[in-house]
């Protein structure tokens, strides 16, 4: 792991002391089914099941960056998929935060409950759902952070984001930052050039 987040670091995808540091506490393999816990600190996506795969490093990094998750944060995440990032978020925000944490395979959920259990994970929620509807119960949130590739971004994410927080979500083939600068007013930043497993939903895209 350690020679993967030098990569990271000199490539300049992760720069964040703290993110860093979670990057390190946090094992891949952990989240690995067995068969393929020798490529666990390759910069790839790989197969974890259900036709899902565990992020590539390089996406987790770059989208930590731009969410800047802190020590008490609220932060919602669509598609657990392993937990890795899930436990790498819980890291980041500490025992004063908190993670909601949104998969809609249950097998894949039961998989990451499992995977997170060696971790200090009492931050964290795993709820079996739809993500693409947000998560009332919890909201208002921090940040949020989606796995899954949507064609926009969820009205329901945008509401239920706290003023001055971020979505960070693959949108097509780019990762995209929106800021809410107010009930009404979003600010947004486009990244080209991502790939991502697409989010399943049957949400009515509104406008
Ligand atoms: N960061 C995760 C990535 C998992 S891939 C990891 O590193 O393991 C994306 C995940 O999103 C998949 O597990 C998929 O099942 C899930 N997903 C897709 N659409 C979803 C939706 N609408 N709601 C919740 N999860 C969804």
């Amino acid at each position: 792991m350690e020679t993967l987040i030098q990569q990271l670091i000199s490539e300049g995808y992760l720069k964040t002391s703290s993110i860093i540091e979670a990057f390190k506490y946090v094992d891949r393999k952990d989240f690995l089914p067995e068969e393929m816990k020798k490529h666990a600190y390759l910069n790839q996506a790989l197969p974890i099941g259900y036709r899902q795969t565990i992020s590539q490093p390089l996406v987790v990094a770059f989208m930590l960056e731009l969410l800047e998750p802190k020590q008490g944060e609220k932060i919602l995440e669509i598609g657990t998929g392993s937990g890795w990032q899930t436990a790498l978020l819980s890291k980041l925000v500490g025992k004063e935060g908190s993670v909601t944490t949104i998969e809609r395979i249950e097998e894949l959920m039961r998989q990451a409950e499992k995977n997170l259990s060696t971790y200090q994970n009492e931050n964290i929620k795993i709820i079996k759902g739809d993500g693409a509807k947000g998560y009332k119960e919890r909201a208002p949130y921090d940040k949020i952070i989606a796995a899954a590739t949507c064609v926009r971004v969820s009205s329901a994410w945008k509401s239920e984001l706290k003023i001055g927080g971020y979505v960070v979500a693959p949108v097509g083939e780019s990762i995209i930052q929106i800021e809410k600068k107010s009930a009404k007013e979003f600010k947004k930043k486009e990244y080209a050039g991502f790939r991502f497993v697409p989010l399943i939903t049957d949400e009515k895209p509104r406008k």
